[in-house]
C-alpha cells in the first residue's frame, strides 16, 4: 500500500515506531488549460504518476517506507486565465496550504516530506519554494539545471506547455484523456517560455506569449512510449531525492 490516505490512524502510529523510515510525497499540480487536446489536470497527473512509480519502486525497500499524500490539485495559474477551465488560487493561499499540510504532518512526527510539482508558472514555483523553506521540507526542483539536462529535448528547450513532453506523459498513463484526433493536427508552436516569462517578470499570459491555443511545443509528436521513458527518468530523479531525504 503506497497511499497515505488509505492507511488507518493506528497504521500511521506504527509508521513512527516501525523499522522503516517514512518518507511522504506531496504531488502538486494545477487546474489549467493544456491546449485543445490535453486535460486541465495534466500537471497533477504527472506529479501523481511519478510519485506512485517511486513509491512502487521502493515498495520492498528495507529502510524506507514511501507513501503518497492526497494531491494538491490547485495552483497559481494566472497565465492561462484567458481560457475556460483555469482555476487559479492566490500565491499566498498556496503557500499557506502547503505550510499547513507540512506542519500538521510534522506535528504527527512525520518530518520527511517531499513536494513534487509539475506546474512551472513563476508565481506558483516561487510560492512553493517559500513554503518548503519555511516548513523545512524538501522540494524536487525539476527546473534545476542538473535535472533539466536529464529530460527531453523539448523540455530543455523551454517550449513545453502541453507539447510533446507533457502530452506523452498523459498518453502513457491516461490515454483516454487526450483527444488524439485534435492532437495530431496541431502545428508546432515555438515559445521559449522561461525567456519570455523572465522578460515580462512573469506577468505575460499565454496569448501574449503567442500561445493562442494554450499550448507550445510539438504535441503532434507525442507518444505513450516517450511518456513511459520520461516517467522512468522522473522516477529516477525522485527516488534519488527520497534516498537523500530518508537517510539525511
Ligand atoms: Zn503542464
Amino acid at each position: 500500500m503506497t497511499s497515505f490516505a488509505e492507511l488507518t490512524s493506528p497504521q500511521v502510529a506504527d509508521l513512527l515506531t516501525g523499522p522503516r523510515t517514512p518518507v511522504l510525497l506531496l504531488p502538486v499540480g494545477a487546474v489549467e488549460p493544456h491546449g485543445p487536446h490535453a486535460p486541465l489536470g495534466t500537471d497533477e497527473l504527472i506529479s501523481a504518476g511519478m510519485c506512485t512509480r517511486a513509491a512502487e519502486r521502493l515498495a520492498t525497500d528495507r529502510e524506507l517506507r514511501v507513501l503518497v499524500l492526497p494531491a494538491l490539485n490547485y495552483g497559481v495559474t494566472d497565465m492561462g486565465a484567458h481560457f475556460p477551465g483555469a482555476v487559479s488560487i492566490g500565491a499566498d493561499t498556496l503557500r499557506a496550504l502547503v505550510l499547513d499540510i507540512c506542519r500538521a504532518l510534522k506535528d504527527d512526527g512525520l518530518h520527511r516530506i517531499i513536494v513534487v510539482n509539475n506546474h512551472f508558472e513563476p508565481a506558483h514555483v516561487t510560492a512553493l519554494r517559500a513554503a518548503v523553506t519555511e516548513a523545512g521540507v524538501a522540494y524536487l526542483d525539476l527546473l534545476r539545471r542538473a535535472n533539466v539536462t536529464r529530460l527531453t529535448d523539448e523540455f530543455r528547450s523551454g517550449s513545453c506547455h502541453a507539447g510533446q513532453y507533457e502530452t506523452s506523459l498523459i498518453l502513457a498513463d491516461r490515454p483516454g484523456l487526450v483527444d488524439r484526433d485534435v492532437m495530431r493536427e496541431l502545428p508546432d508552436v515555438h515559445v521559449d517560455m522561461p525567456a519570455a516569462m523572465s522578460a515580462s517578470a512573469g506577468r505575460a499570459d499565454f496569448v501574449e506569449l503567442g500561445m493562442d491555443r494554450a499550448y507550445c511545443g510539438s504535441p503532434a509528436g507525442a507518444t505513450a512510449a516517450e511518456g513511459e521513458s520520461t516517467f522512468d527518468t522522473l522516477t529516477d530523479l525522485l527516488v534519488e531525492l527520497i534516498r537523500e531525504v530518508g537517510h539525511g
